[in-house]
């Protein structure tokens, strides 16, 4: 593959329909379906090791993720006034009406336009957050306001400008860039980088990792987001599906490959600007297409499903993803990154069901520990690859009572601590 094909390869967008236009301009459907298919072997064997794992580790459950987000407006109102129904500088509330689809959507809650009957229909378990915390470590809204004299902006070639505007760590936060997109489109996410069918090995540069959207597209039906079939907050819904690894439903070829066996084998993308039902003939066969589903073209209204293979590859590639498997980590304590090598044993002796020790990194290590009894046999080991600063937990279960030591590794440098078991 060209660097070039490459690059078309990991944009996503979604055509501009439905304000007085019809347009395609979407610049993946000449994916190759090819590359797709004989990676597809290497899928496969990774699912399984992904499900095998599953049964026994904590990583790999399916708990509740909570992703930190950063909306970066980038407007162009020299005036600095905020809101309105034609000002790309957004309001809070535009912002936050965008925030309320997604959990709706990610979590198929009932009673809101995300919520599906289908019997593959899932709950992704994964939730989005404004941002509390800034990379400085200061309280936040979660929202920067950026002004630009540029008044629009080409998702194929102007995303290092706009994340050189506003930008925070993509290992810690999913940054999505609302701002006046050029020649129709309404926005792209960049895929997550995994040795996984239909990624590309490596992730992108993290400068541009996240999601790029018009800001006519952006919320559901408040301030600019006021017109057209798109109004209803769906387009962020599925860019951040394609930022969490999702394919198009059509696998952006003909009868193309979306690596989820319970989503239809479906001919093209579904552009219409209604919710009618339409089949496709794929290998022989008639099949319904799923134009409910997030990761089609069909208008917001239609949408409310993502399926369970959907979530079975999202949860497989937040494991895989170095990028987005830190991204996690950092969600559940966004601890920061340490001088050295420290650990802190945070109640000892204790009487709860694990022992919680806080272990500070500088930067992404990986580490390990051994616990060790009286007799100075170990009795407990784990490794961590490619960690930042975390608290780990000891389950009391597979300690009897009395006191152990408990080693930690990290590098050549070791340190040792004393875990008291009541
Ligand atoms: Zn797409």
């Amino acid at each position: 593959m060209t660097k070039q094909t490459l690059r078309i390869f990991i944009l996503l967008c979604l055509p501009f329909i439905g304000y007085g236009q019809t347009q395609i301009r979407c610049a993946i459907k000449e994916i190759a379906q090819q590359s797709l298919r004989n990676r597809h072997q290497a899928f496969e064997k990774k699912l399984q090791q992904y499900y095998s794992k599953a049964e026994g580790s904590l990583e790999s459950d399916d708990r509740l993720i909570k992703i930190p987000v950063v909306v970066h407006v980038v407007h162009n109102n020299a005036s600095g006034t905020i809101g309105g129904d034609k000002n790309n500088n957004i309001s809070d509330e535009q912002i936050i009406s965008q925030i309320k689809v997604l959990n709706e959507d990610y979590r198929r809650k009932s009673g809101t336009p995300g919520f599906n009957s289908s019997p593959v229909g899932a709950d992704m378990n994964i939730e989005f957050v404004l941002a509390s915390v800034d990379p400085e470590g200061n309280p936040t809204n979660g929202i920067t306001r950026t002004y630009s004299a540029q008044a629009s902006f080409d998702v194929f070639k102007d995303n290092y400008t706009l994340s050189s505007l506003s930008y925070w760590d993509a290992n810690k936060y999913l940054n999505i860039w609302v701002t006046s997109i050029k020649d129709g489109y309404l926005g792209y996410g960049e895929f997550p980088g995994a040795d996984f069918d239909g990624l590309d090995l490596e992730d992108v540069n993290e400068q541009i990792d996240g999601v790029i959207i018009d800001h006519k597209a952006f919320g559901r039906q408040t301030g600019t987001s006021n017109s057209g079939v798109y109004k209803f907050g769906r387009t962020v819904t599925h860019e951040v599906g394609h930022w969490l690894g999702l394919i198009h439903t059509w696998g952006d070829a003909f009868c193309g490959d979306d690596f989820c066996n319970d989503t239809p084998p479906t001919e093209r993308a579904n552009l219409s600007n209604f919710c009618r039902p339409l089949s496709s003939n794929c290998n022989g066969m008639v099949t319904q297409n799923m134009i409910e589903n997030f990761m089609d073209y069909t208008p917001d209204s239609c949408m409310n499903t993502f399926t369970q293979d959907q979530k079975g590859r999202v949860r497989a590639v937040l494991e895989l993803s170095k990028r987005r498997r830190r991204l996690v980590i950092n969600s559940q304590f966004s601890l920061p990154a340490a001088e050295k090598f420290e650990v802190r044993v945070l109640e000892n002796p204790t009487i709860e069901d694990q022992f919680r020790l806080q272990v500070l990194l500088p930067g992404y290590k990986d580490f390990s520990y051994k616990v060790y009894n009286s007799m100075g046999q170990e009795v407990l080991a784990k490794d961590f690859k490619d960690y930042p600063s975390t608290v780990i937990e000891i389950p009391r279960a597979k300690l009897s009572k009395g006191i152990f030591n408990i080693r930690l590794i990290s590098g050549d440098e070791v340190i040792s601590r004393r875990l008291i078991s009541l």
